[in-house]
């Protein structure tokens, strides 16, 4: 490793303006002028870089938003319409749920703004501008300096950029880094935090096909909800208020009506999460042998106890859909992810790359000296980190996505500190009955008791020895350790919560401390924050400085391998490609786009997954599309296109080569799922909700064409 720190850092930016590019990508919009203006007109698109993105007027920019804390939305009018997915928006129509008014079954559509609901919490924010301050942040770095140094020496000057950034303003500011920590971006926002729900069509429609069709193509799904935001009388952010206006925006999408054709220039602009495609075969190694299998296995078991119960009671079904979708989503784009990896030999190709890569550096002594050992040191780090990574992911999905009960119970911490005051205690007191209250709206003890018994000791089988828990290792031996937990514990009972917290004394903290459900929440937390969390952050640091030099030295010493463009990290970024179809194997195409007909076609009354609401099977049969339909008559639903997309690009704007809305991105294709590590754009395709089938389900459908009359239709005679 101690060759690794003497590198010195050659000048980034120099390196990332002499490529040639393909179509693979997620790009910074504010170097699109720069690196891909050529290529997306000669692909067809008619607007400049500056249309996209401008800091001096508005631009398409100044309409995309993050919505809430993972997905992508984008501005459809002038009064801050907001369009993103049904399933970003699944949440929200969850919590507005009851057995009396069931959205999630029957839709919603608020039929004036005074019906439009508001969701405490939830927040959009919009980018200001973006800025390459990578010579601020790294000037004057010592070259000697350790890894954790160096990250506090970029915090302190990120500190001082951002201040500066945002001086007498509203707004934040933060510096990212891109390209493994070689370059360093300053990003300017905006946040709004009155966002009330507009519309969403039933889960039949919003989510027709459900899990097996999540992640597949032909796809049929009018994924999409609605919500609008308010601001204050001066357009600027305000807290929730009934004397709250809509937003005007900077910019909202016009919506096209015209369709597209195979081969049509798109693109589409959002907020992917993560990908990782520069990493080494070792790293593709533990996905594929270790993180993916174990992961898949756990949600496999809490996959099958929650379904079941959500199919014996409409009450679970609300309760659970929610954390059923959030469960499910990366189970089976896990599950994807291995299979194309193997099918298309991710590691034979990783390890071909790297042996070249090796070759060339062997032959170079300057690179020989730089970068010579890279490789060697990414397989040592992982030899003995895989351990402590897989102990991570599992604490996490035991935690987060296991039993509920040791999360609900590791709130009454806030209870313990002796010495709080009187105002305190009544204050944390006051939370802890909010939170009951919250936590058993959607939760069931028989579920949560299935849950335990199954996945605890699934838990702990993959783990090593040394980082079992051991207070949940030795209840786990007990006679029956579901009955001793749940029949025994305070928190599994709302009303024992609620009467224990109007009872309160400060003696009481000891029947917390004496509550198994307390102790292995515990347990769990200090064995990972005192055995895991340690050793990870010292391989973490490690692994920073690997992977900053790796990625420095591919684009050095071969820059001809591929358009490097940073990995995603949930910033904006623009990408573009073609309406396409494709060859998923021998024999068979998949055409671009799906029409209603499919709908009929799937249609199964027996399965909640295929069940059609007869309007819309109405409506289908007479042909009834109105001005949405296609030219050639037919009612397109979902299409397909060659945009390299993410995580977090759900609800992103699919935008045609004049910068109008032609649709929503959604997913990605079962060939798809391996593109966060490795992206083929021979196959991987972004699935998109087509523009003018979310028009048809709101005005035909839904009968709120009051909607549609906001925004700015594009038909084909303009
Ligand atoms: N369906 C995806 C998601 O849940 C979008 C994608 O990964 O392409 O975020």
């Amino acid at each position: 490793m101690s060759k690794l720190k003497s590198i010195f850092l050659i000048s980034f930016s120099l390196v990332v303006s002499q490529l040639v590019f393909a179509k693979e990508g997620m790009w910074l919009p504010f170097l699109l002028q720069q690196l891909n203006e050529g290529e997306m007109q000669s692909m067809g698109m008619k607007l400049s870089a500056d249309d996209i993105y401008s800091v001096n007027h508005s631009s398409l920019k100044d309409a995309v938003l993050i919505f809430g804390g993972g997905c992508t939305g984008e501005v459809i009018s002038d009064q801050g319409l907001v369009l993103t997915n049904h399933h970003c928006g699944y949440g929200q129509i969850q919590s507005h749920s009851s057995l009396d008014h069931d959205y999630l079954t029957n839709g919603f559509w608020a039929m004036s703004q005074n019906e439009e609901l508001p969701n405490p919490g939830l927040k959009v924010t919009f980018v200001i501008r973006m800025e390459d301050v990578t010579k601020q942040v790294t000037e004057g770095i010592p070259s000697d300096i350790g890894e954790k140094e160096r990250a506090e020496y970029i915090a302190n000057k990120s500190k001082l950029i951002t201040e500066e950034a945002v001086a007498e303003t509203h707004y934040d500011a933060e510096v990212r880094p891109f390209y493994h920590g070689n370059q360093f971006i300053l990003i300017v926002t905006e946040t709004y935090k009155d966002i009330r729900m507009v519309g969403a069509p039933p889960s039949s429609i919003g989510k027709f096909g459900f899990d097996t069709d999540n992640w597949v193509w032909p796809r049929h799904t009018g994924d999409f909800s609605m919500f609008r935001i308010y601001a204050g009388k001066d357009n600027k952010p305000a807290d929730y208020s009934p004397e709250n206006v809509p937003f005007t925006p900077r910019h909202h999408f016009p919506v096209s009506l015209k369709g597209y054709q195979e081969d049509d220039f798109t693109m589409v602009f959002g907020f992917p999460g993560r990908t990782e495609e520069y990493l080494p075969s070792v790293a593709v190694e533990y996905v594929l042998n270790e993180s993916n299998p174990a992961k898949i296995a756990m949600r496999d078991q809490s996959l099958a106890i929650i379904n079941k119960w959500m199919k014996s009671d409409p009450l679970i079904n609300i309760q659970y859909a929610s954390k059923q979708s959030r469960i499910s989503n990366a189970w089976k784009k896990w599950i994807g992810q291995s299979k194309g990896l193997k099918e298309n030999d991710a590691l034979e190709v990783k390890r071909a790359l790297e042996a070249d890569f090796q070759n060339k550096v062997d032959n170079n002594a300057d690179w020989k000296q730089k970068y010579g050992s890279i490789l060697a040191d990414y397989k040592s780090v992982y030899d003995e980190a895989a351990a402590y990574m897989l102990s991570r992911e599992m604490f996490i999905e035991y935690y987060y996505y296991g039993p509920e009960i040791f999360r609900f119970a590791s709130k009454f911490d806030v209870l313990m500190d002796k010495d709080q005051s009187d105002e305190d205690l009544t204050r944390n007191i006051e939370n802890l009955r909010k939170a009951t209250e919250a936590h058993f709206k959607n939760y069931q003890e028989a579920v949560d008791r299935e849950l335990f018994e199954q996945l605890s000791t699934l838990y702990l089988g993959q783990l090593d020895q040394i980082m079992h828990p051991r207070e949940l290792t030795l209840f786990l031996t007990r006679k029956d350790p579901v009955r001793a937990l749940y029949d025994k514990t305070l928190f599994a009972s709302k009303e024992a919560v609620l009467d224990f917290l109007d009872d309160f004394k400060r003696k009481d903290v000891k029947d917390i401390e004496k509550d198994w459900a307390y102790i292995i929440q515990k347990d769990i937390t200090n064995n990972y924050n005192e055995i895991v969390r340690p050793r990870l952050s010292e391989y973490g640091n490690q692994l920073d400085l690997l992977n900053r030099t790796y990625m420095q030295a591919l684009m050095e010493v071969m820059p001809d391998y591929k358009n490097y463009y940073p990995d995603a990290n949930f910033s904006l970024r623009v990408t573009y490609g073609k309406v396409k179809s494709y060859q998923p194997k021998n024999a068979v195409t998949y055409l671009p786009y799906t029409t209603t007909s499919g709908i009929i076609e799937k249609m199964d009354t027996t399965s909640y997954e295929y069940d059609v609401p007869e309007k819309l099977v109405d409506l289908i049969e007479t042909n009834d599309y109105g001005v949405y339909a296609d030219a050639d008559g037919t009612m397109h639903v979902c299409f397909i296109a060659t945009n390299h997309t993410t995580g977090g690009n759900s609800g992103s704007p699919a935008i045609n080569a004049n910068g109008e809305l032609i649709g929503l991105n959604f997913d990605r294709t079962w060939e798809s799922t391996m593109s966060d590590i490795m992206y083929d754009p021979n196959i991987c395709r972004n699935i998109m909700v087509d523009i003018r089938y979310v028009l048809f389900i709101i005005d035909k459908y839904a009968g709120a064409k009051h909607l549609v009359d906001e925004m700015t239709l594009i038909s084909e005679q303009q």
